[in-house]
């Protein structure tokens, strides 16, 4: 077939071409406009002035510079407010220029989002909403919207000796963090940081400042559960605390050895049986994925305990099979399980990669053939020079038995395992390859594809979510049925659709 258009198409192609053209021009200067209006606004007042920074700054590629460095999206404007008014300042400008606005917290998202994921956003920076207050009536600890996970659980040990659940990096950010599930090392037996949640307060799009909680404002409660930066800003979160039952914790590393795939394979339903029939909850695990055949944990129970309930789990394992254990008190474990918690700097520097992660649930587990699937063709088939391959298992189980699907936007009900493949650039090189996520994805479908032959229906994790999966896919790995209700939220809450910045950020119905 030639491919030059005939002269009917080639005018209607040209017509299409000037009309994209113009389209694109159109846009191009709405968007020009948009962003000169809302620097004018930002810049009106003195104070909101000093606070914005814009593209011409010469901080500006390092106060826009993503974690995630296989994304560079490109705000309008950051700004760092100081005060509640401030940002309601801020809001009101990007309101009014019709600039759409992310929170940034920590700026850990695996997709850049915090810095809104696409171009064109209004950054508010959270950075000086570090603000923490406990209650040793309550045991409710209170934290400001930009917190990072090290200096508040810091502060909340050497104050007070108590302990939140928290992910496993001292620099993440705990809103960012906590309103994505998060998942840390106490998970098992206290919740993910999104199941401690007491209540949080929230600037929405005309900067109206709302509690939200079970009983307060409980639908706003339920969004920020899993898509809190769709709805507003948060500006501060109140989480449930824990004093440790016993000040030693346990660690504990396991490896099969060179053990084949098949002896592998085996090892890990056998750990799966005993965590799903003997475990307490107090254990914690980590099995390697791309490490292949070893992992690492710890114990939170009784320290007298452990060598029976150690010895009940290794006496399945392959006789090539090594161990060893540790203890240490709860706060030397917690800088251990995540480097230098109480730290004053970001210990995992940023990275380009790509994860994809899904979880199991506790009547849908592995069987012998998902993960020989995963093993096969993903870390053992894993062949490239310029990415280097990461991944682990999670056990989760333990009290997410407890959680109800319809309780908050995240569905994770029962969810036994979280299951991550990642690929990283490897160091020395910049760019990203082009068949990077496709070969990524290819190694990762045959475990999927088992899934989907076993009848289980493929389900994701906020903090870990896949940034190349259509609407479709997200929204039901994500949010299962509660999508339809968050989409109704939405319209209500953000009815400017002001806070959809991001590619998996929450329409309106
Ligand atoms: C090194 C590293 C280790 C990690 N370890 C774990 C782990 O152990 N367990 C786990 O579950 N996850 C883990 N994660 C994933 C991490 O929890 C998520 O990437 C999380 O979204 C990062 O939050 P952030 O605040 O740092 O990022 P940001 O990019 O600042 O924010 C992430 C999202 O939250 C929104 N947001 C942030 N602050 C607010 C606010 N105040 N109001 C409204 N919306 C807001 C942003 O707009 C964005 O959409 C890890 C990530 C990294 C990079």
């Amino acid at each position: 077939m030639s491919a030059r258009p005939s002269r009917t198409s080639r005018v209607a192609f040209s017509f299409l071409t000037n009309s994209i053209f113009f389209s694109s021009f159109l846009s191009a200067a709405l968007a020009q406009d948009d962003s000169t209006k809302l620097r004018d606004c930002l810049t009106s007042t003195s104070i909101l002035g000093s606070l914005a920074t814009f593209s011409d700054a010469p901080n500006w590629a390092n106060v826009t510079s993503p974690w995630a460095l296989r994304f560079n999206p490109e705000p309008a404007a950051v700004v760092t407010p100081r005060t509640r008014d401030e940002v309601t300042a801020a809001l009101a400008c990007a309101v009014d220029a019709g600039i759409n606005v992310s929170a940034l917290n920590g700026g850990h998202s695996y997709g850049a989002y915090g810095l809104g994921g696409v171009d064109g956003a209004l950054v508010i920076n959270m950075q000086r909403f570090t603000e923490t207050t406990f209650d040793a009536a309550t045991g409710l600890f209170t934290y400001g919207g930009g917190s990072r996970v090290g200096p508040a659980a810091t502060w909340l040990w050497e104050n007070h000796g108590r302990h939140f659940p928290h992910v496993r990096a001292n620099w993440v950010g705990l809103s960012g963090s906590s309103i994505g599930g998060g998942f840390g090392t106490t998970s098992r037996f206290l919740g993910t940081p999104m199941d401690n949640l007491d209540s949080v307060e929230v600037m929405l799009y005309n900067g109206t400042i709302v509690t939200a909680s079970k009983v307060e404002n409980p639908d706003l409660f339920f969004v920020i559960q899993g898509a809190g930066s769709s709805y507003g800003i948060v500006l501060s979160l109140t989480t449930r605390t824990w004093k440790p039952e016993y000040s030693i914790v346990t660690n504990f590393t396991i490896s099969l050895g060179a053990v084949d795939l098949d002896t592998g394979v085996q090892a890990l339903m056998d750990i799966q049986d005993w965590a799903m029939t003997e475990a307490p909850d107090t254990f914690a695990l980590r099995w390697q994925l791309a490490g292949e055949w070893n992992g690492s944990g710890y114990f939170y129970g009784n320290p007298e305990d452990f060598d029976v309930l150690f010895a009940s789990l290794t006496l399945r394992l392959p006789s090539t099979t090594t161990t060893t254990v540790r203890t240490a008190d709860f706060w030397a474990m917690e800088n251990f399980a995540a480097p230098l918690l109480n730290g004053t700097a970001d210990t995992f520097p940023p990275r380009s990669m790509y994860l994809q992660a899904l979880v199991l649930r506790s009547d849908q587990p592995f069987t012998f053939e998902s993960a020989k699937a995963l093993y096969q063709h993903t870390t053992l088939a894993f062949n490239r020079t310029d990415l280097t391959k990461f991944g682990f298992l999670d056990l989760w189980g333990g009290v997410s038995r407890d959680v109800k699907d319809d309780a908050q936007a995240m569905v994770y009900s029962t969810n036994q395992w979280l299951v991550r493949w990642e690929g990283r650039l490897a160091n020395g090189l910049s760019e990203w390859p082009a068949d990077g996520i496709e070969y990524m994805q290819a190694g990762f479908r045959p475990f999927q594809e088992q899934l989907r032959k076993e009848g289980v229906p493929l389900r994701g994790f906020v903090n870990y979510r896949d940034t190349e999966l259509t609407l479709d896919e997200w929204s039901v790995r994500l949010y299962g049925e509660n999508f339809e209700k968050m989409k109704r939220i939405k319209s209500d809450l953000d009815p400017l659709g002001t806070f959809t910045t991001h590619a998996q950020s929450i329409p309106s119905s």
